[in-house]
């Protein structure tokens, strides 16, 4: 018999089962198709149907016990520094959210309180992002991001329309454009696609920290571009892109040719982290040309998964045909999301947030965060073997260093306004010298090892035109403590060190790597899609 190449585990667990088994089924029949439980002999079921409904139903406490237990498989939410997205509120939220589980957002005569409590956020929110007039400001709850950015390029899409109707100009020939860095998340370009906007996309480098750089994205920029999407904090490094200077290049651009582009930030994590922890920053409503915002307020919001933001910076941005009237009772009520109904309990708690934490709260979490996150990038950047390309731990330039009378400088180190701007993020590769110390090993399979601890920490290729610069990257978020910080500080310097050393037997794998030298993990690779150019991942 000759060794196969390919194995179906699934065809080998059918072939390798007792045969004449099947009395038991309560749940399902065709057992190849169904994953057996521990259980079963007590509950007297063999399996879980996986691509059938089963004819006949089994107890709830069966059924919890089963897919709890199929749950149990997952990963640990705490250890999983790929993703943004919060994982742990305190229980009295938890609470709140099972009581209102039922409701639907949509249902506002039913449910007047919870639709209250929406357009308080929308308030806050408006406010917290200088809104010129919070009265004037319009906005919603949407799923995420996603959603928000959706509709804010749909917003501004639906104006340069408007315009170029107005002008008596063609809105089809070319058609219209929006500007972005190639560094934008998947989101971004979803618009662009979904929404038949040419996407053009602005190549980041070295010199322009791995984000948009302004001064190209003019090159980018004519009378068919309907706005620029600026993110306020990088998925892939944490930088924050540069709005201010943007929007002064799309003023000296509008004095030029009478043409206004606006802005929108997309503000995922930042626009929850910025406003606490770099309050002197000039990225949001303050500055005239940026019409609107969106967030997640599951990531720095603080909420659980399931709820994001769009505001306005007024009514005058969101052009009426988006905005649908829904009547009721005597009322008239207004909607302008993608989605008709939504669970009201993720609203719900990102209020309990600004109830509970208030501006302070949110504060003091914010540097927390970016604290740890200075801890691991200096301990990194000491090791000799980690060059860390997020820049938060780095003092600011100018200002900082006051001389005091004992002839020695002056430097508040815990204070995350005297360090670079930066979402709470440490990305960070092999240094130049490691590279040429150890030139067959590969950075990817940190990420491999550090997996066999329980840590997810991805490691992603930078933009095309970056010379195959990967990076590894961990989102601080509230649960990774300074504890969990110096253990993951431990492993990596553990996992390093094996790596490195001839008689390890980590170190086999430098042979592996061998044979797939030019096989370096594409960010998207295997997703059976071509690559695009962008960063395609989940964030
Ligand atoms: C996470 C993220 C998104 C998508 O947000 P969701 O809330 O996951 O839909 C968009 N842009 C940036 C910069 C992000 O970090």
């Amino acid at each position: 018999m000759s060794l196969s190449k390919h194995i179906n585990p699934s065809k080998l667990i059918r072939e390798s089962k007792d045969k004449n088994s099947n009395h038991h089924h309560l749940i399902s029949s065709r057992e190849s198709d169904s994953t057996s439980h521990p259980y079963g002999a007590r509950y007297g079921i063999t399996s879980v149907p996986k691509f059938h409904i089963p004819s006949k139903g089994t107890s709830a406490q069966t059924a919890y016990q089963l897919i709890h237990d199929e749950l149990a498989l997952d990963g640990s939410p705490s250890l999983n520094l790929a993703s943004f997205v919060n994982t742990w509120m305190p229980e009295p939220a938890d609470k709140l959210m099972l009581e209102n589980m039922s409701k639907n957002l949509i249902d506002q005569d039913e449910y007047p309180m919870t639709q209250e409590i929406h357009t308080r956020c929308v308030s806050i929110l408006a406010d917290l992002w200088h809104a010129p007039s919070a009265h004037q400001a319009i906005g919603t709850a949407t799923t995420g991001s996603s959603e928000a950015i959706q509709l804010g390029g749909l917003a501004m899409k639906r104006l340069w329309q408007e315009r170029r109707k107005a002008e008596g100009k063609s809105i089809h020939e070319p058609g219209p454009n929006i500007v972005m860095g190639a560094n934008a998340q998947v989101a971004l370009e979803k618009f662009a696609r979904y929404f038949e906007v040419e996407c053009r996309l602005v190549p980041v480098s070295v010199e322009s920290k791995y984000r948009l750089d302004p001064q190209k994205a003019m090159q980018y920029v004519d009378e068919n571009t309907i706005g620029v999407y600026v993110i306020l904090g990088s998925t892939y490094t944490g930088h924050y892109e540069p709005v201010k200077e943007m929007s002064d290049l799309l003023d000296e651009y509008e004095q030029k040719t009478g043409i206004s582009i606006p802005i929108h930030v997309d503000g995922a994590s930042g626009a929850f982290v910025a406003p606490f922890a770099h309050p002197k920053l000039l990225w949001d409503f303050k500055l005239p040309r940026v019409v609107s915002i969106n967030t997640s307020g599951h990531k720095y919001g603080l909420a659980y998964v399931g709820v994001g933001w769009v505001v306005w910076r007024s009514k005058a941005y969101l052009p009426k045909d988006l905005i649908f009237e829904l009547h009721y009772l005597g009322s008239v009520e207004y909607s302008f999301s993608l989605n008709f109904s939504r669970p009201a309990a993720p609203i719900i708690a990102q209020y309990f947030n600004f109830v509970h934490l208030g501006f302070e709260g949110y504060r003091a979490v914010a540097k927390d965060d970016l604290k740890n996150a200075r801890l691991l990038s200096r301990a990194l950047d000491k090791s000799g073997w980690y060059t860390v390309l997020s820049d938060i731990h780095r003092p600011k330039a100018k200002n900082i260093l006051q001389e005091n009378n004992h002839g020695t400088t002056d430097f508040d180190e815990e204070n995350s306004e005297n360090y670079e701007d930066g979402l709470p993020v440490v990305a960070f590769r092999f240094s130049d010298s490691f590279q040429e110390s150890y030139p067959e090993i590969q950075q990817k399979w940190i990420q491999i090892l550090l997996r066999t601890k329980g840590w997810i920490v991805p490691n992603y290729e930078l933009a095309p035109d970056l010379d195959k610069v990967e990076i590894l990257r961990v989102v601080i978020r509230e649960n990774a403590t300074e504890a969990l910080v110096e253990r993951l500080l431990g492993d990596i310097i553990e996992i390093t060190q094996d790596i490195i050393k001839q008689d390890s037997p980590t170190n086999a794998l430098t042979l592996l790597g061998k044979h797939s030298r030019d096989n370096v993990g594409k960010m998207d690779e295997g997703s059976g899609s071509k690559y695009s150019g962008t960063y395609s991942k989940q964030c």
